[in-house]
């Protein structure tokens, strides 16, 4: 893997980055420059991007150049690039999906969290690839085609938010966002190598996230360590009037828990998901999860097993509910509103050829699941069961979280997997997500860490859960987790 394109904070990480430029030691566009220049010598291998803004970049590194020579305010991320998902709305920048039915559609305004970043200083570089309207593991249905993981290039990166994932791991860019629905985030972070978080429901925006499951969706960083994370939170994160889910009151500063340790910190490992009745979890993932409980033993936690048992019905769950949310939210697609259109003889063949031509499969077989999971007669049975078994996954979580302050689990079953091998049958796809699926459920918070390596020597993370509105306590375990790594490793840093 020596020649592979894996780079993570090739150029420092944003943190690093954002203090030299205020620092007037780099400037905001040479720091750009650099990331550019390797985009050019590794996009046409890793297809991380839909499109990179480079005038536009440019002229915003040029602004924030002026602006700290002119000794004006600037924000926390000065001069950091930044990838962003091509499901986020970019004002005047196509915002794709990855779908060919928003073919040429330029959203009117930035999402809430990409506004947040430019008023920070963060300089968006691109959108990137993704599994079309977010729907998949692998990146692989994009329209557009797949990315790659930059460790191993004949390997996925995940998905669906692969292209962010990969952007951050090939050193494109230190920072990413993603979108996280059903693992979409922490999925590709494990398979990446780099640390990926899905937050609380209602704790960042979704305010230009263009819809998949509204009741699951939520927008969350892609970095190459903990602080860096623990920093974009804190600039997305908080309060919006413009996104009616929108929690009013959040959980505070993450970067300023980061060196409180975990001592005295009750850590449980969910049995279903290291070795109980979930299979297919492999040999070489368990046994970083059970390195990652040793390590936070050894740093002054008590860790202990707990059983979340409705957590093994998720999946099945989460594919009644995410379809029928999408089958509604897809709707709006219609060849009037949005992008292509393919004429039809009359107004409904005009709606049947575009959404025909416009969706692929995956979408298209969502759309049919959702609809008829939603149609009269089967209703109660379907959505509505699907429903009350959410409803036993948010009670058992509440029952572990009165013993433990967080939870332990794989973020992936498997290391990354090779391109193609699962395309064939969209079953052993949905499993990539049988870990990460319960907390979109619950809507609880949970991360993937990077935590060393498996026996292919790719990149394994370890996914930490956390309460409603818990994102301190997951911030202080992956900060040790972060730690027990690097000394592993062998660091100094
Ligand atoms: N892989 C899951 C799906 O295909 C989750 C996707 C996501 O989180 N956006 O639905």
């Amino acid at each position: 893997m020596s020649d592979s394109p894996a780079a993570p904070a090739a150029f420092g990480t944003a943190v690093e980055i954002a203090s030299a430029v205020k620092a007037g030691e780099r400037s905001a566009l040479g720091v750009l420059e650099e990331h550019l220049g390797r985009i050019g010598a590794h996009e046409s291998s890793v297809h991380a991007f839909n499109a990179v803004i480079e005038d536009e970049a440019r002229s915003r590194a040029m602004e924030i150049d002026d602006a700290i020579a002119s000794g004006a305010e600037v924000g926390a991320l000065a001069g950091v690039p930044v990838a962003i998902k091509d499901n986020m709305c970019t004002r005047g920048v196509p915002t794709t999906c990855s779908s060919r039915i928003l073919d040429g559609w330029k959203p009117p305004y930035d999402a809430t969290v990409v506004t947040r970043l430019r008023e920070a200083g963060a300089i968006v570089v691109g959108k990137t690839n993704l599994d079309e309207f977010a729907m998949g593991s692998s990146t692989e249905n994009s329209a557009f085609g797949p990315t790659h993981n930059p460790w191993d290039l004949t390997r996925v990166p995940g998905g669906s938010s692969g292209g962010s994932a990969a952007a951050v791991a090939a050193g494109f860019s230190p920072i990413s966002l993603g979108s996280d629905t059903g693992g979409s985030i922490r999925q590709p972070a494990s398979l990446c190598g780099v640390v990926g978080v899905k937050p609380t429901y209602g704790a960042v925006s979704r305010y230009g996230l263009i819809a998949f499951g509204s009741s699951l969706d939520q927008i969350g960083p892609f970095t190459t360590d903990v602080h860096d994370a623990a920093v974009i939170m804190d600039t997305i994160g908080g309060h919006d009037p413009l996104d009616s889910t929108s929690a009013t009151d959040g959980h505070g500063s993450l970067e300023s828990v980061l060196s409180d340790g975990v001592d005295g910190l009750r850590v449980g490992l969910i049995t279903e998901m290291t070795g109980g009745a979930i299979d297919g979890i492999a040999p070489d993932v368990l046994a970083r999860v059970r390195a990652a409980a040793e390590a936070l033993a050894a740093a002054g936690a008590t860790v202990g097993e707990v059983s979340v048992p409705s957590s093994v019905y998720g999946l099945s769950a989460y594919y009644m509910v995410a379809p029928a949310e999408a089958s509604s939210n897809l709707a709006r697609f219609d060849g009037v509103r949005y992008g292509l259109r393919v004429d039809g003889s009359n107004t409904a063949a005009m709606h049947t050829a575009t959404r025909t031509e416009g969706f692929g499969d995956e979408v298209k077989r969502r759309i049919m699941l959702g609809t008829y999971a939603l149609s009269a007669g089967y209703r109660d049975a379907y959505y509505g069961s699907a429903q009350k078994v959410r409803t036993l996954i948010i009670e058992d979580f509440d029952r572990a979280y009165a013993d433990f302050d967080v939870l332990l689990s794989p973020a992936s079953p498997t290391t990354a997997f090779e391109m193609g091998a699962k395309t064939a049958d969209p079953l052993a796809m949905y499993l990539n997500d049988v870990c990460t699926i319960p907390s979109n459920l619950s809507g609880q918070p949970a991360m993937s860490v990077p935590f060393g390596t498996g026996d292919d020597g790719l990149p394994i993370g370890v996914q930490v859960l956390a309460p409603l509105m818990g994102e301190p306590v997951m911030f202080r375990v992956a900060a040790a987790l972060e730690a027990a790594q690097r000394l592993e490793d062998g660091e100094s840093r």
